[in-house]
C-alpha cells in the first residue's frame, strides 16, 4: 500500500551566454556589468520598437535539438506568451509554442551502467526577462529595482516528458545536459550566475499503476543541491499525504533550503492562460536543406562518443574516460598533451592524481590550470627517456605549476637529468655502505628489507635524480659482493 513510484520531469532554461548579443536587438550578453548599463530601446520594452532575430541564437538552439536527437520543424516561429510582471515591460515574452524549433527527442543517461533514454518533449528559443533585485540586495529592505541587463537574453528552453524515476537518475540527467549544452559551446551553464535553471515536476503514483499522479512543480532551483533536495523533500511530503489517505493539490512550490521543505507558492488551474499567439513582428524561420546540413556538419563530437572514443582509441578505463570527457576542456586538455608524448594512461594518470591534486589544493579549475598540455605530455615523454625519474617529474610538476615553465627548461636550470651512469652512483653507494656498517651486517645476517634503506640513501645522496632501477640493481649487487667477502 505504501509503495510508490516517483514521475520527475524536468524544465531547463539555459541562456546562450556564450553568443555576443542578446536576442532581439545588438545588446550585449554581459554579467555583473552595472545595472541598466546593457540596454536599449528594444529590450527595455519599449512601444513601437521591432525585434529582429539573431540567426546565431536560432543556429544554437538548432545544435542542441540536434545533440538531444529532436525533430525538427522545417519551419519555426514566434508566439506571444502574455503575462504582467514588473519584469516583462512589454507585457509578453516573445517565446515559441505552437511550432517550436525541436521536438520529440532524448537523452540517453547512464545510472549504474545501465543505459536510459530520457524523451524530450520540446526544445525552443525564447528571450530572458528583467532581474528583480529584492529588498537588502537591493540597499532598501521595502524595494524591488530592475535590472534589465539580461532582458532579451536568449534562452534556450528544453522540456522532458516525467521519465526521471529516482534521484539518481535525476542527477545523471542534469549533469548529462550541461555535459551537452558545454560540449556544444552554447552556454557557459554557470548556475551560480543564473546560466542553468532548472525547474521540475513530481507525481507519485502506487507501483504497478499505469497512470500518473497528480503533479506538482518546483521553480526556482538554482543548483544541482537544491534541485535533489526539492525533489527528495516533494517525493517525501507527497508520500505522507496519499498514506494518509489525502489528495495531491495541483500546485506549484518554491523550495526553502534552510527548512528543507517545498513551500506552496500558487495554487494552478490545469494551465495558465497565456494567450499565446503568433508574434506579428516576426516572420518564421525555414530551415532550408543547406542550412541544416552545413550546421549538421559544425556538430562537434559529443560527450558520449568521446568517451567511448577515448576507451577505444587511447585504451582508457571506463573510469579514466568519464573524468577526463566530464568537461570539454579536460577532454582537449588531455588530447593535446598525449600529443607529445604518445602515452595516454601515463597523461591520464596525471591528470587524475597529481595535477587535479595541485588544482584543488590551489582552488583553481581546469580553464584556469598553469600549466600548458604541452609541457606535461613533454614531462612524461623525459621520464619515458629516463632523463628524469618519477620524484622528479613529481617536483617539476610542482615548480610549473608555480613558475609555468617548460619542464625542458626546469630540467636545465636545476640540473634534474637523472644519474643513468654506473660508475658515478657506484661511487656515491660506497661511500653509502662504508658509512652504514650496522645496516650492512643487518643484511649479511639475512634482513633483504635493509636493501630499501640503502636506495633510500642513495636517492636522498642524489637529490632524486639517481635512476631507481639502477639504483636497486647496483646496491643490490653490492651487497652480495660484501655477503661473498663476509663467508
Ligand atoms: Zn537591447
Ligand atoms: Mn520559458
Amino acid at each position: 500500500m505504501s509503495e510508490f513510484w516517483a514521475d520527475i520531469g524536468c524544465e531547463i532554461h539555459a541562456e546562450l551566454s556564450s553568443l555576443n548579443s542578446k536576442l532581439f536587438c545588438c545588446c550585449p550578453i554581459t554579467y555583473g556589468a552595472p545595472p541598466n548599463t546593457a540596454t536599449c530601446p528594444v529590450c527595455l520594452g519599449f512601444p513601437g520598437v521591432l525585434p529582429v532575430v539573431n540567426e546565431k541564437a536560432v543556429e544554437a538552439v538548432l545544435k542542441v535539438a540536434l545533440a538531444l536527437n529532436c525533430k525538427i520543424n522545417p519551419v519555426t516561429k514566434f508566439d506571444r506568451k502574455n503575462y504582467y510582471y514588473p519584469d516583462l515591460p512589454k507585457g509578453y515574452q516573445i517565446s515559441q509554442k505552437y511550432l517550436p524549433i525541436g521536438y520529440d527527442g532524448w537523452l540517453e543517461i547512464y545510472v549504474n551502467g545501465k543505459a536510459k533514454r530520457i524523451r524530450i518533449a520540446d526544445v525552443h528559443l525564447e528571450e530572458d526577462t528583467a532581474k528583480s533585485i529584492h529588498g537588502e540586495e537591493a540597499g532598501d529592505p521595502t524595494a524591488t529595482l530592475i535590472d534589465f541587463n539580461r532582458s532579451g537574453v536568449p534562452l534556450c528552453e528544453i522540456v522532458t516528458y516525467p521519465d526521471m524515476n529516482s534521484l539518481e537518475e535525476l542527477e545523471a540527467f542534469m549533469v548529462s545536459l550541461r555535459q551537452l549544452l558545454l560540449y556544444l559551446g552554447v552556454s557557459e551553464c554557470r548556475m551560480e550566475r543564473g546560466q542553468l535553471r532548472f525547474e521540475a515536476s513530481v507525481s507519485l503514483r502506487p507501483k504497478g499503476s499505469e497512470k500518473l499522479g497528480t503533479r506538482v512543480e518546483i521553480k526556482n532551483l538554482n543548483s544541482f543541491r537544491a534541485v535533489l533536495g526539492a525533489v527528495e523533500a516533494e517525493i517525501k511530503r507527497q508520500k505522507e499525504i496519499l498514506i494518509s489517505g489525502g489528495e495531491i493539490v495541483q500546485q506549484t512550490m518554491l523550495w526553502n533550503e534552510a527548512l528543507k521543505i517545498t513551500e506552496p507558492m500558487r495554487t494552478k488551474e490545469t494551465a495558465h492562460d497565456y494567450r499565446y499567439f503568433p508574434e506579428p513582428d516576426l516572420v518564421p524561420i525555414v530551415f532550408s536543406e543547406f542550412w541544416l546540413n552545413s550546421l549538421k556538419a559544425e556538430m562537434p563530437e559529443l560527450p558520449r562518443q568521446k568517451f567511448e572514443r577515448f576507451m577505444r582509441e587511447y585504451g582508457l578505463s571506463d573510469y579514466e574516460a568519464g573524468f577526463l570527457v566530464a568537461i570539454p576542456v579536460t577532454a582537449d586538455y588531455f588530447e593535446r598533451a598525449t600529443k607529445v608524448c604518445k602515452d595516454p594512461k601515463a597523461v591520464a594518470n596525471w591528470m587524475l592524481s597529481d595535477l587535479q591534486g595541485l588544482l584543488k589544493e590551489a582552488g583553481k579549475s581546469w580553464e584556469e590550470c598553469p600549466i600548458l598540455p604541452q609541457n606535461l605530455g613533454e614531462m612524461v615523454k623525459l621520464m619515458q627517456d629516463e632523463i628524469i625519474s618519477v620524484r622528479i617529474a613529481k617536483e617539476i610538476l610542482k615548480e610549473m605549476f608555480v613558475s609555468g615553465k617548460s619542464p625542458k627548461q626546469i630540467v636545465e636550470e636545476r640540473g634534474l637529468v637523472q644519474i643513468t651512469d654506473e660508475n658515478e652512483l657506484k661511487q656515491i653507494i660506497e661511500e653509502i655502505v662504508a658509512a652504514n656498517p650496522k645496516a650492512v651486517r643487518e643484511f649479511l645476517s639475512g634482513n633483504e628489507k635493509v636493501l630499501g634503506f640503502f636506495v633510500g640513501q642513495v636517492m636522498k645522496a642524489t637529490k632524486g635524480k639517481a635512476n631507481p632501477q639502477l639504483a636497486n640493481k647496483l646496491v643490490k649487487e653490492m651487497l652480495e659482493q660484501a655477503k661473498v667477502k663476509a663467508s
